[in-house]
Protein backbone atom coordinates (compact mmCIF):
# COMPACT_ATOMS: atom_id res chain seq x y z
CA UNK A 1 0.00 0.00 0.00
CA UNK A 2 1.08 3.44 -0.66
CA UNK A 3 -0.52 7.13 0.96
CA UNK A 4 -1.33 8.67 -2.59
CA UNK A 5 -4.41 10.69 -2.78
CA UNK A 6 -4.35 11.79 -6.06
CA UNK A 7 -2.50 14.00 -8.56
CA UNK A 8 -3.12 17.87 -9.16
CA UNK A 9 -2.11 19.27 -12.20
CA UNK A 10 0.38 22.29 -12.14
CA UNK A 11 -1.08 24.05 -14.52
CA UNK A 12 -4.97 23.47 -14.51
CA UNK A 13 -5.04 22.41 -10.60
CA UNK A 14 -7.31 19.48 -11.34
CA UNK A 15 -7.18 16.42 -9.53
CA UNK A 16 -7.02 13.29 -10.72
CA UNK A 17 -7.20 9.77 -8.98
CA UNK A 18 -4.89 6.96 -8.80
CA UNK A 19 -4.76 5.45 -12.13
CA UNK A 20 -6.85 7.91 -13.74
CA UNK A 21 -4.11 9.68 -14.92
CA UNK A 22 -0.55 8.88 -16.83
CA UNK A 23 2.58 10.90 -16.55
CA UNK A 24 1.21 14.26 -17.44
CA UNK A 25 -2.41 16.10 -17.48
CA UNK A 26 -4.84 14.42 -20.25
CA UNK A 27 -6.36 18.30 -20.51
CA UNK A 28 -2.71 19.80 -20.45
CA UNK A 29 -1.14 17.68 -22.39
CA UNK A 30 2.60 17.72 -21.79
CA UNK A 31 3.11 20.68 -19.87
CA UNK A 32 0.81 19.61 -17.86
CA UNK A 33 3.04 18.43 -15.42
CA UNK A 34 1.47 16.73 -12.08
CA UNK A 35 2.01 16.91 -8.44
CA UNK A 36 1.83 13.92 -5.99
CA UNK A 37 -0.75 14.46 -3.35
CA UNK A 38 -1.22 12.49 -0.33
CA UNK A 39 -3.49 11.86 2.28
CA UNK A 40 -1.79 14.12 4.92
CA UNK A 41 -4.14 13.03 7.67
CA UNK A 42 -3.43 9.45 7.28
CA UNK A 43 0.58 10.40 6.90
CA UNK A 44 -0.05 12.70 9.80
CA UNK A 45 -0.92 9.81 12.06
CA UNK A 46 2.48 7.22 11.28
CA UNK A 47 5.05 9.83 10.50
CA UNK A 48 5.60 11.83 14.23
CA UNK A 49 8.74 12.77 15.55
CA UNK A 50 8.61 9.48 17.57
CA UNK A 51 8.23 7.08 14.49
CA UNK A 52 11.45 8.86 12.85
CA UNK A 53 13.53 8.52 16.41
CA UNK A 54 12.99 4.88 16.23
CA UNK A 55 13.96 4.12 12.74
CA UNK A 56 16.88 2.86 12.04
CA UNK A 57 16.56 2.65 8.38
CA UNK A 58 19.56 5.72 8.21
CA UNK A 59 18.46 6.05 4.34
CA UNK A 60 16.05 8.16 2.51
CA UNK A 61 14.54 5.12 1.89
CA UNK A 62 13.02 5.13 6.12
CA UNK A 63 10.66 8.44 4.48
CA UNK A 64 9.01 5.84 1.67
CA UNK A 65 5.20 6.64 3.54
CA UNK A 66 5.82 10.18 1.58
CA UNK A 67 7.73 8.79 -1.27
CA UNK A 68 4.73 7.13 -3.62
CA UNK A 69 6.15 4.20 -3.26
CA UNK A 70 5.38 0.80 -1.98
CA UNK A 71 7.84 -0.95 0.73
CA UNK A 72 8.07 -4.17 -0.76
CA UNK A 73 11.56 -3.46 -2.57
CA UNK A 74 13.30 -0.98 -0.48
CA UNK A 75 15.53 -3.27 1.79
CA UNK A 76 17.12 -4.24 -1.84
CA UNK A 77 17.73 -0.80 -3.12
CA UNK A 78 21.48 0.66 -2.91
CA UNK A 79 21.66 3.06 0.18
CA UNK A 80 20.53 6.40 -0.82
CA UNK A 81 20.58 9.87 0.69
CA UNK A 82 21.18 10.08 4.93
CA UNK A 83 23.89 12.01 3.40
CA UNK A 84 26.21 14.01 6.16
CA UNK A 85 24.98 17.75 7.18
CA UNK A 86 27.99 19.75 7.94
CA UNK A 87 27.79 22.63 10.75
CA UNK A 88 30.39 24.61 8.12
CA UNK A 89 32.05 27.15 10.44
CA UNK A 90 34.57 28.88 8.08
CA UNK A 91 32.83 28.91 5.36
CA UNK A 92 29.75 30.56 7.25
CA UNK A 93 32.38 32.97 8.45
CA UNK A 94 33.68 33.31 5.24
CA UNK A 95 30.28 34.39 3.22
CA UNK A 96 29.35 35.97 6.10
CA UNK A 97 26.23 34.58 7.84
CA UNK A 98 24.80 33.88 11.34
CA UNK A 99 25.10 29.96 10.85
CA UNK A 100 26.27 27.41 8.12
CA UNK A 101 25.05 24.06 6.72
CA UNK A 102 26.99 22.19 3.91
CA UNK A 103 24.54 18.99 2.87
CA UNK A 104 27.20 17.04 0.85
CA UNK A 105 24.82 14.93 -1.28
CA UNK A 106 27.87 14.01 -3.13
CA UNK A 107 28.19 11.06 -1.15
CA UNK A 108 25.77 9.55 -2.50
CA UNK A 109 26.03 5.64 -4.75
CA UNK A 110 26.47 7.46 -8.10
CA UNK A 111 28.04 10.94 -7.06
CA UNK A 112 25.22 13.01 -6.69
CA UNK A 113 21.99 14.37 -5.58
CA UNK A 114 20.03 12.93 -8.43
CA UNK A 115 20.38 8.94 -7.11
CA UNK A 116 17.25 10.36 -5.07
CA UNK A 117 14.90 10.53 -8.28
CA UNK A 118 17.06 7.55 -9.81
CA UNK A 119 15.74 5.26 -6.91
CA UNK A 120 12.52 6.06 -7.27
CA UNK A 121 12.14 6.04 -10.35
CA UNK A 122 13.61 1.96 -10.74
CA UNK A 123 11.11 1.60 -8.09
CA UNK A 124 8.13 3.13 -9.87
CA UNK A 125 9.55 0.92 -13.05
CA UNK A 126 9.73 -2.34 -10.87
CA UNK A 127 6.12 -1.82 -9.85
CA UNK A 128 4.79 -0.97 -13.60
CA UNK A 129 6.37 -4.28 -14.53
CA UNK A 130 8.94 -2.24 -16.97
CA UNK A 131 12.37 -4.48 -17.70
CA UNK A 132 14.35 -0.89 -19.52
CA UNK A 133 14.55 2.47 -18.45
CA UNK A 134 15.23 5.67 -20.45
CA UNK A 135 16.31 9.34 -19.48
CA UNK A 136 17.97 12.11 -20.95
CA UNK A 137 20.60 14.27 -18.86
CA UNK A 138 22.98 16.16 -18.42
CA UNK A 139 24.93 13.53 -16.95
CA UNK A 140 24.45 13.01 -12.93
CA UNK A 141 20.70 11.67 -13.78
CA UNK A 142 21.71 9.99 -16.52
CA UNK A 143 24.78 8.60 -14.27
CA UNK A 144 22.64 7.71 -11.37
CA UNK A 145 20.00 6.35 -13.40
CA UNK A 146 22.07 3.78 -15.24
CA UNK A 147 23.24 2.89 -11.51
CA UNK A 148 20.22 2.42 -9.55
CA UNK A 149 19.08 0.17 -12.78
CA UNK A 150 22.37 -2.15 -12.40
CA UNK A 151 21.71 -2.67 -9.47
CA UNK A 152 18.02 -3.58 -9.59
CA UNK A 153 18.79 -5.51 -12.64
CA UNK A 154 16.95 -3.26 -15.21
CA UNK A 155 18.25 -2.64 -18.48
CA UNK A 156 19.08 1.07 -19.08
CA UNK A 157 19.09 3.27 -22.03
CA UNK A 158 20.76 6.82 -21.71
CA UNK A 159 20.84 9.91 -23.62
CA UNK A 160 23.59 12.53 -22.50
CA UNK A 161 24.65 15.50 -24.84
CA UNK A 162 28.33 15.58 -26.50
CA UNK A 163 29.70 18.09 -23.87
CA UNK A 164 28.68 15.74 -20.95
CA UNK A 165 31.91 15.33 -19.13
CA UNK A 166 34.23 12.55 -19.32
CA UNK A 167 33.68 11.02 -15.83
CA UNK A 168 30.16 10.90 -16.01
CA UNK A 169 29.78 9.56 -19.50
CA UNK A 170 32.17 6.46 -18.00
CA UNK A 171 29.85 6.26 -15.04
CA UNK A 172 27.10 5.14 -16.97
CA UNK A 173 28.89 2.78 -19.30
CA UNK A 174 30.66 1.18 -16.43
CA UNK A 175 27.07 0.62 -14.77
CA UNK A 176 26.20 -1.43 -18.30
CA UNK A 177 23.83 0.94 -19.58
CA UNK A 178 23.23 1.24 -23.24
CA UNK A 179 25.05 4.86 -23.77
CA UNK A 180 23.68 7.20 -26.63
CA UNK A 181 25.94 10.86 -26.55
CA UNK A 182 23.85 12.61 -29.04
CA UNK A 183 25.59 15.08 -31.32
CA UNK A 184 23.76 18.38 -29.81
CA UNK A 185 22.78 19.88 -26.58
CA UNK A 186 21.02 18.86 -23.55
CA UNK A 187 17.70 19.94 -25.58
CA UNK A 188 18.60 17.72 -28.85
CA UNK A 189 19.39 14.72 -26.34
CA UNK A 190 16.19 15.44 -24.37
CA UNK A 191 14.19 15.42 -27.72
CA UNK A 192 15.51 12.28 -29.24
CA UNK A 193 14.72 10.40 -26.01
CA UNK A 194 11.14 11.35 -25.82
CA UNK A 195 11.05 9.95 -29.10
CA UNK A 196 12.71 6.97 -28.68
CA UNK A 197 10.49 6.82 -24.82
CA UNK A 198 6.75 7.27 -27.00
CA UNK A 199 8.16 4.62 -29.58
CA UNK A 200 9.59 1.91 -27.51
CA UNK A 201 7.71 2.41 -24.83
CA UNK A 202 10.25 2.31 -21.95
CA UNK A 203 9.66 3.74 -18.60
CA UNK A 204 10.30 7.33 -18.44
CA UNK A 205 12.70 8.80 -16.02
CA UNK A 206 12.93 12.01 -17.48
CA UNK A 207 12.35 14.21 -14.28
CA UNK A 208 10.00 16.93 -15.53
CA UNK A 209 7.67 15.09 -17.30
CA UNK A 210 7.61 11.66 -14.15
CA UNK A 211 6.11 12.97 -10.84
CA UNK A 212 7.68 10.99 -9.00
CA UNK A 213 11.39 12.28 -9.39
CA UNK A 214 10.38 15.40 -7.35
CA UNK A 215 9.25 12.59 -4.71
CA UNK A 216 12.55 11.39 -4.46
CA UNK A 217 14.35 14.69 -4.60
CA UNK A 218 12.07 16.17 -1.88
CA UNK A 219 13.98 13.43 0.48
CA UNK A 220 17.27 15.74 0.69
CA UNK A 221 15.08 18.33 2.58
CA UNK A 222 13.27 15.96 4.78
CA UNK A 223 16.77 14.59 5.96
CA UNK A 224 17.72 18.60 6.10
CA UNK A 225 15.03 19.29 8.64
CA UNK A 226 15.41 16.05 10.64
CA UNK A 227 19.37 16.21 11.04
CA UNK A 228 18.54 19.81 12.48
CA UNK A 229 16.31 18.19 14.98
CA UNK A 230 13.15 19.94 12.90
CA UNK A 231 14.48 23.55 13.30
CA UNK A 232 15.14 24.51 9.53
CA UNK A 233 17.77 27.34 8.81
CA UNK A 234 16.03 30.60 7.29
CA UNK A 235 17.50 30.01 4.11
CA UNK A 236 18.26 26.56 1.65
CA UNK A 237 20.41 27.60 -1.29
CA UNK A 238 20.18 25.43 -3.94
CA UNK A 239 21.69 25.59 -8.25
CA UNK A 240 18.85 25.53 -10.31
CA UNK A 241 18.73 23.96 -14.02
CA UNK A 242 15.63 21.91 -15.14
CA UNK A 243 14.12 23.23 -11.94
CA UNK A 244 13.04 19.72 -10.66
CA UNK A 245 15.72 19.80 -7.63
CA UNK A 246 14.84 23.05 -6.45
CA UNK A 247 11.03 21.93 -6.73
CA UNK A 248 11.20 19.16 -4.87
CA UNK A 249 13.14 20.76 -1.99
CA UNK A 250 10.44 23.05 -1.63
CA UNK A 251 8.26 20.44 -1.41
CA UNK A 252 9.43 18.31 0.93
CA UNK A 253 9.64 21.65 3.21
CA UNK A 254 5.87 22.11 2.37
CA UNK A 255 4.97 19.27 3.31
CA UNK A 256 6.99 19.29 7.03
CA UNK A 257 4.63 21.82 7.71
CA UNK A 258 1.50 20.72 6.58
CA UNK A 259 2.54 17.24 8.97
CA UNK A 260 3.61 20.08 11.44
CA UNK A 261 6.85 18.60 12.02
CA UNK A 262 8.12 21.99 11.12
CA UNK A 263 7.33 25.37 12.14
CA UNK A 264 8.45 27.38 8.66
CA UNK A 265 9.54 27.07 5.65
CA UNK A 266 13.02 28.25 4.68
CA UNK A 267 13.06 30.70 1.75
CA UNK A 268 14.79 29.02 -0.91
CA UNK A 269 17.26 30.97 -2.92
CA UNK A 270 17.81 29.73 -6.34
CA UNK A 271 21.27 30.12 -8.28
CA UNK A 272 22.24 29.56 -11.74
CA UNK A 273 25.30 30.78 -13.88
CA UNK A 274 25.52 34.03 -15.66
CA UNK A 275 26.05 31.99 -18.36
CA UNK A 276 22.42 29.87 -18.76
CA UNK A 277 20.05 31.75 -16.74
CA UNK A 278 16.58 31.82 -17.96
CA UNK A 279 14.63 31.61 -14.29
CA UNK A 280 16.70 35.25 -12.95
CA UNK A 281 16.25 36.93 -16.23
CA UNK A 282 12.55 35.57 -16.62
CA UNK A 283 12.14 36.85 -12.56
CA UNK A 284 14.60 39.90 -12.86
CA UNK A 285 12.50 41.11 -15.93
CA UNK A 286 9.01 39.88 -14.54
CA UNK A 287 7.90 38.06 -18.23
CA UNK A 288 7.96 34.49 -19.06
CA UNK A 289 10.49 32.01 -19.26
CA UNK A 290 12.41 32.34 -22.57
CA UNK A 291 15.04 29.88 -23.96
CA UNK A 292 18.29 31.09 -22.71
CA UNK A 293 22.13 29.91 -24.32
CA UNK A 294 23.79 26.75 -22.68
CA UNK A 295 27.24 28.87 -22.13
CA UNK A 296 28.61 27.66 -18.34
CA UNK A 297 30.99 24.89 -17.29
CA UNK A 298 28.62 24.10 -14.46
CA UNK A 299 26.94 21.47 -16.84
CA UNK A 300 24.20 19.64 -14.95
CA UNK A 301 22.84 23.22 -14.60
CA UNK A 302 23.56 23.93 -18.05
CA UNK A 303 19.92 23.81 -18.99
CA UNK A 304 18.62 26.49 -21.59
CA UNK A 305 14.63 25.45 -21.84
CA UNK A 306 13.84 24.27 -18.09
CA UNK A 307 11.35 21.78 -18.42
CA UNK A 308 10.54 22.03 -15.04
CA UNK A 309 9.27 25.71 -14.74
CA UNK A 310 6.58 25.82 -12.71
CA UNK A 311 7.63 23.74 -10.03
CA UNK A 312 10.51 25.81 -9.57
CA UNK A 313 9.44 29.38 -10.02
CA UNK A 314 6.67 28.45 -7.28
CA UNK A 315 9.81 27.16 -5.19
CA UNK A 316 10.79 30.46 -5.07
CA UNK A 317 7.89 32.36 -5.34
CA UNK A 318 5.95 30.63 -2.11
CA UNK A 319 9.05 30.36 -0.15
CA UNK A 320 9.57 33.97 -0.19
CA UNK A 321 12.36 33.40 -1.67
CA UNK A 322 14.47 34.74 -4.20
CA UNK A 323 16.68 33.82 -7.84
CA UNK A 324 19.98 35.25 -8.14
CA UNK A 325 22.75 34.33 -10.83
CA UNK A 326 26.58 34.19 -10.21
CA UNK A 327 29.69 34.16 -12.98
CA UNK A 328 31.70 31.27 -13.61
CA UNK A 329 34.80 32.98 -11.84
CA UNK A 330 32.76 32.85 -8.64
CA UNK A 331 31.79 29.35 -9.08
CA UNK A 332 35.35 27.94 -9.86
CA UNK A 333 35.87 30.23 -6.77
CA UNK A 334 33.63 28.61 -5.09
CA UNK A 335 35.26 24.87 -5.44
CA UNK A 336 38.44 25.93 -4.32
CA UNK A 337 36.98 27.56 -1.22
CA UNK A 338 34.91 24.69 0.04
CA UNK A 339 37.49 22.05 -0.15
CA UNK A 340 40.18 23.99 0.96
CA UNK A 341 37.97 25.72 4.30
CA UNK A 342 35.57 22.54 4.82
CA UNK A 343 37.08 19.62 3.22
CA UNK A 344 34.31 18.82 0.68
CA UNK A 345 34.80 18.58 -3.14
CA UNK A 346 31.67 19.48 -4.93
CA UNK A 347 31.17 19.88 -8.85
CA UNK A 348 30.58 22.88 -10.12
CA UNK A 349 27.10 22.59 -10.25
CA UNK A 350 26.88 21.08 -7.07
CA UNK A 351 28.84 24.68 -5.20
CA UNK A 352 27.20 27.36 -7.32
CA UNK A 353 24.83 27.89 -4.76
CA UNK A 354 27.46 28.81 -2.24
CA UNK A 355 29.05 31.86 -4.94
CA UNK A 356 25.23 32.79 -4.69
CA UNK A 357 24.95 33.10 -0.83
CA UNK A 358 28.51 35.42 -1.28
CA UNK A 359 26.53 37.61 -3.95
CA UNK A 360 23.02 37.22 -1.84
CA UNK A 361 24.93 38.41 1.29
CA UNK A 362 26.49 41.31 -0.25
CA UNK A 363 23.20 42.51 -1.95
CA UNK A 364 21.62 42.37 1.49
CA UNK A 365 19.08 39.45 0.43
CA UNK A 366 20.13 37.11 2.75
CA UNK A 367 21.03 39.18 6.57
CA UNK A 368 23.85 38.78 8.38
CA UNK A 369 21.79 37.49 11.02
CA UNK A 370 20.21 34.64 9.32
CA UNK A 371 20.95 31.00 9.08
CA UNK A 372 21.79 29.13 5.82
CA UNK A 373 21.91 25.34 4.67
CA UNK A 374 23.30 24.51 1.31
CA UNK A 375 23.19 21.48 -1.13
CA UNK A 376 26.53 20.67 -2.48
CA UNK A 377 24.76 18.42 -5.02
CA UNK A 378 27.38 16.43 -7.11
CA UNK A 379 30.80 15.66 -6.23
CA UNK A 380 34.08 17.29 -7.45
CA UNK A 381 35.84 13.85 -8.70
CA UNK A 382 33.06 13.65 -11.53
CA UNK A 383 34.82 16.64 -13.33
CA UNK A 384 38.47 16.95 -12.52
CA UNK A 385 39.16 18.66 -15.80
CA UNK A 386 36.68 22.17 -14.75
CA UNK A 387 38.43 21.20 -10.87
CA UNK A 388 41.57 21.87 -12.20
CA UNK A 389 40.49 25.69 -13.24
CA UNK A 390 40.20 26.06 -9.53
CA UNK A 391 43.93 24.82 -7.87
CA UNK A 392 47.50 25.74 -9.41
CA UNK A 393 49.06 22.73 -11.15
CA UNK A 394 51.81 21.00 -9.25
CA UNK A 395 54.91 21.48 -9.63
CA UNK A 396 57.27 18.84 -10.27
CA UNK A 397 60.63 18.83 -7.91
CA UNK A 398 64.21 17.17 -7.52
CA UNK A 399 64.16 14.42 -4.71
CA UNK A 400 66.68 16.50 -2.86
CA UNK A 401 65.83 18.33 0.85
CA UNK A 402 67.06 21.66 -0.13
CA UNK A 403 64.97 22.13 -3.40
CA UNK A 404 62.14 20.81 -0.76
CA UNK A 405 63.08 23.07 1.92
CA UNK A 406 63.36 26.04 -0.96
CA UNK A 407 59.82 25.67 -2.10
CA UNK A 408 58.46 25.32 1.55
CA UNK A 409 59.69 28.58 2.41
CA UNK A 410 58.00 30.14 -0.67
CA UNK A 411 55.08 28.57 -0.09
CA UNK A 412 55.15 29.76 3.18
CA UNK A 413 54.68 26.17 4.76
CA UNK A 414 57.41 26.46 7.02
ZN1 LIG B 1 -4.02 20.33 -16.39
Amino acid sequence: MNYIKGYRCTICQKEFKPGEVGLTCPHCGEKGILDVIYDYDKLKEVLTKEYFANNRNYSMWRYWPMMGIEETHIDEMLRIGWTPLYHARRLGEYLGVKKLYVKDDGLNPSGSSKDRASGVAVLKAIEAGARTIACSSTGNAASSCACQAAHMGLKAVIFVPKRAPIGKVTQISLYGATLISVDGDYKAAFKLSKAAIDKYGWYNRNAAINPFMVEGKKTVSLEIAEQLGWEVTDWVAISVGDGCTVGGVYKGFAELFKLGLIKKIPKILGVQSTGCCPFVIASKNNEPLKEADENTIADSIAVGIPRNPIKAINAIKNSNGAWIAVPDSDIINSMAILGRLEGVFGEPAGVAAIAGIKKAVEQGIIKKDETVTTIVTGNGLKDPANAQKAINAPVLMKPNLEELDKFLKEKGVI
